[in-house]
């Protein structure tokens, strides 16, 4: 790598159609700071672009002078991939433009755009895509890598819901990307990730969910989680496939929603999300608080928007994280075991287990049609979070998520899910695509052979 003198960047700075930040300018700073607080690297320059040609214009600029690329979409990675040391910082922030085509269910976005822009936009028509459960992550980072939320029972993943991308590719070719173009760069850049290129637009197929949703929250504390997960494994078979699921454990919110005596306090929550009207909804829920009283529920219908942010506050910006998960074929009696003696020995009260039930659409989807590697025959992909209010937590609980993970493992099948990794191991990567690694790989080598998007999880050039 070379080292970039002020008189480049000035000369970049002539010529570039977006905003030029280096160290010094008064946005640098923010430019180069990512969700997770733990990550502190410093890019010789950042490149805020405003459109596709400025894309081109920095990947030229930066294969000039043989500097490290990255590029960050919504900042939401947690191993940091989207910002560098010395290198070029290709940040797509300001091109967060969303259009929306009521008729023909369609909407396109820019390529740094967030969840919350894009469902405000479609919620104005009753429609949306499936996206992610915390409103400011990038749609970006989300759709390439796969992208689990409270759609993927009824509508699939969010790189399944992609119809069409617009990619500047590290030649700087400006490339669209459909079934009918490209089609084998359309195949790669849903669900394997940011290696084939910046995705300067999406368009996604929309489908009618709300404005108004069902929102039924179970709570159990710690000392009831044996059983309650049992129970939870047993329910979720019967649940309709297009509702939307989340098992988490974690500290009771200091929401006024939860009764004064439980909050902060630890335990297993299963939230499910229904689309299809309050009845069966509520026969679902009845039939669980049946089986096992909950220490206390919160169910009540909201804005499809607002089920999207009702999570934000247990993720800021500028936490320290760290992450690992596993994909279980089912929440077996021995891997319940596991999640109930680890629970406990996590130190920062904000660290907490997302899970996601898996099923309908998720598991009915073509396997074949998309890069994503996921089993289909899981039940529920696991994710241990480190979130840390302080550096000296976030060491304690990296140990705890790593304990954790190797814990689970003997009850996880062999898959991995790329979004959910704070470290790329070589294995790992190669899981997370199994038989279809190398297909990937070959059209890296036909779109990328020089490997300049490497940062995230990596797959090499064949050959
Ligand atoms: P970035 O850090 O900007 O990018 C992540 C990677 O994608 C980088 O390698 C980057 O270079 C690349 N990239 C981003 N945009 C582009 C683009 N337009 N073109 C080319 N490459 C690009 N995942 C789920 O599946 N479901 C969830 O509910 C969920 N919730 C999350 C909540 C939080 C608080 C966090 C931190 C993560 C969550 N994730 C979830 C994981 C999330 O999918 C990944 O962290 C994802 O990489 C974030 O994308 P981003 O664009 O925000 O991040």
């Amino acid at each position: 790598m070379t080292q970039l003198l002020e008189p480049d960047i000035g000369s970049f700075r002539e010529t570039f159609g977006g905003v030029v930040m280096s160290p010094g300018h008064r946005d640098y700073d923010t430019a180069r700071s990512l969700w997770n607080g733990a990550i502190d690297h410093r890019p010789a320059v950042v490149a805020g672009c405003l459109r596709a040609a400025d894309v081109v214009e920095a990947l030229r600029f930066a294969r000039d002078r043989g500097l490290e690329v990255s590029v960050r979409g919504g900042g939401h990675s947690f191993s940091g991939a989207s910002v560098c040391d010395a290198g070029l910082m290709i940040d797509l922030s300001r091109m967060n433009g969303v259009s929306v085509d009521p008729a023909a269910r369609r909407a396109r976005c820019g390529g740094g755009t967030t969840w919350a822009a894009l469902d405000a936009a479609t919620q104005e028509h009753g429609l949306a895509t499936p996206g992610g459960t915390i409103s400011h992550t990038g749609v970006g980072g989300l759709t390439l890598g796969g992208g689990f939320g409270w759609l993927t029972g009824k509508a699939g993943l969010s790189c399944e819901n992609v119809v069409a991308a617009e990619v500047v590719t590290a030649d700087g070719r400006i490339l669209h990307a459909s079934a009918a173009e490209n089609p084998d760069l359309f195949w790669a850049i849903r669900g394997g990730g940011g290696n084939f290129g910046v995705v300067t637009s999406f368009e996604f197929q929309l489908h009618e969910v709300g404005p108004v949703v069902e929102l039924g929250l179970l709570f159990w504390a710690q000392d009831r989680g044996a059983e309650a997960l049992r129970l939870i494994a047993q329910v979720l078979p019967t649940l309709p496939p297009t509702m939307g699921t989340l098992l988490a454990c974690l500290n009771a919110p200091p929401a006024p929603w939860v009764p004064a005596e439980h909050q902060l306090q630890p335990g297993y929550a299963l939230l499910v999300a229904g689309f299809d009207g309050p009845d069966p909804h509520t026969a679902f829920l009845n039939e669980v608080r049946a089986a096992l009283p909950p220490s206390f529920d919160f169910v009540t219908p909201m804005p499809y928007t607002g089920l999207q942010q009702m999570l934000d506050d247990t993720a800021p910006w500028g936490i320290n994280a760290y992450e690992k998960a596993h994909y279980l074929d089912e929440l077996s009696d021995g891997a319940i075991d596991v999640i109930v003696e680890q629970m406990p020995r996590k130190s920062s009260p904000m660290s907490f287990c997302p899970a996601f039930p898996l099923g309908g659409a998720y598991r009915d989807a073509d396997e074949n049609a998309s890069a994503f590697g996921g089993s289909r025959s899981a039940g529920i992909v696991f994710n241990a979070a480190a979130v840390c209010p302080t550096p000296e937590l976030l060491e304690a609980d990296r140990a705890w998520v790593r304990g954790f993970w190797e814990a689970l493992r003997p009850h996880a099948n062999a898959g991995s899910y790329i979004n959910f990794m704070a470290e790329y191991d070589e294995d790992r990567v190669r899981a997370a695509f199994g038989p279809k690694y190398d297909r990937l790989a070959a059209i890296k080598a036909t779109y990328d052979p020089d490997n300049v998007f490497h940062r995230g999880v990596n797959i090499k050039p064949a050959g």
